[in-house]
């Protein structure tokens, strides 16, 4: 099956071209039907009764999938403005952070932490690894004291889910606050807000809840709402405080993100529908088959085997191979779309997104154009 491609030559074509792309990047992720018709929603008063209503649904199902009875707030913004959010609520300058990092997501929330004048204690774990809750503990338990942990659950830029669950509890014995990053998680692996004790869990509209970037959302624990009235960190645009005094009265401080939130509604109810345990599973049986597929190829999967993701897959280049001109033989000829790798990996390793709107069909599909393109 070749899927051609058209280059958009009028206003109509490029519906068409959409249509017949296979986006396999790990966000944005394809648009369920459903979510691109509420998305056209008219416009209502943000401050008026339906607009109250629209963020009581979207907050309580987001609250589900968090899993969580937690506050959850909503930003307009990308993930990273919802990791700057986490710290900068969360902190005062000089308040010492373990940031645990596993790849390139990792690494730019210590970057945001040390531009705001954190003093931030980096743990690396090589690029594939999964972050070692016992050296994490051995840490926590003997070195000097740190008012919070940053860790990300899902490395996107390594296909890597780390253990966050068993790293949970010397965060808590060692009385620090726990900031995940579920960015790429949230909605697609179980991430246990409540069950883990997660202080800051911050995702991103653009991964597995099936709907446009354009916002953040953060669930915030009575511990970290406690560590708020005291952080120092300069903020105002991202001030928790303020989202939540607006959201008990049906409205937010600024102008919320509309659309997204009608895209959110969309998605929330298809996935009441289905059911979390269903939307896991999807995740977990459509993972599992891309990683059968790409070693049915003959390729090798990045990542530490005991901790490879459900939402995406990261995969070393073969040798030799123009990775560069396979990405756009992928996109010319399949209309397949796969994401290169990141950093030092961009040339030596690509991956496949399987998370949001993502049926087995798509990945069948794009396994298929792999093989035929590494083929020649
Ligand atoms: C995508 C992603 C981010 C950043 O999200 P943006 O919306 O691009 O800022 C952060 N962390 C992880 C794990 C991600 O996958």
């Amino acid at each position: 099956m070749v899927a051609t491609v058209e280059k958009p030559t009028s206003a109509v074509a490029p519906r068409r071209r959409q249509r017949e792309i296979n986006l396999r990047i790990p966000g944005p992720t394809t648009l369920p039907p459903l979510v691109r018709r509420a998305l056209s929603g008219q416009m209502i008063n943000h401050r008026g009764p339906e607009f109250a209503a629209l963020q009581d649904e979207t907050v309580a199902g987001v609250r589900r999938v968090f899993r969580t009875q937690n506050e959850i707030l909503f930003f307009p913004g990308a993930g990273t403005g919802g990791l700057e959010a986490a710290l900068v609520n969360s902190f005062s300058p000089g308040d010492a952070v373990l940031c645990i990092t596993v790849g390139s997501f990792g690494e730019r929330w210590c970057e945001i932490a040390r531009a705001f004048g954190l003093q931030v204690e980096q743990m690396a774990w090589p690029w594939g690894s999964a972050a070692d809750p016992a050296v994490v503990a051995d840490r926590l338990a003997g070195g000097p004291p740190v008012k919070g942990v940053m860790i990300t659950h899902n490395e996107t830029s390594t296909g890597v889910t780390n253990p966050v669950g068993e790293i949970a509890p010397a965060v808590h014995r060692a009385g620090a606050l726990l900031l995940v990053d579920c960015v790429s998680s949230m909605g697609a692996i179980p991430c246990e807000t409540d069950g883990w004790g997660v202080d800051v869990a911050i995702t991103g509209s653009q991964k597995a809840w099936m709907i446009p970037p354009g916002m953040t959302m953060l669930s915030v624990s009575p511990r970290a709402w406690e560590a708020t009235k005291t952080a120092k960190l300069p903020r105002s645009y991202w001030d928790f405080q303020a989202a939540l005094e607006f959201q008990k009265k049906g409205q937010t401080p600024y102008t919320p993100a509309i659309t997204q939130m009608y895209g959110l509604r969309a998605a929330l109810r298809m996935m009441d529908e289905e059911g979390l345990e269903n939307v896991f599973r999807r995740h977990h049986e459509i993972a599992d088959y891309t990683r059968r597929g790409i070693r049915r190829l003959g390729l090798q999967l990045a990542a530490d085997l005991r901790y490879v993701s459900d939402t995406v897959t990261a995969v070393v280049a073969p040798e030799g191979v123009d990775m560069k001109l396979v990405h756009k033989r992928l996109r010319d000829e399949h209309g397949v779309i796969l994401a290169t790798g990141q950093e030092h990996w961009r040339e030596t390793h690509f991956r496949i997104g399987h998370l949001g709107y993502v049926r087995r069909s798509e990945i069948q599909q794009a396994l298929r154009a792999l093989g035929e393109v590494l083929g020649r």
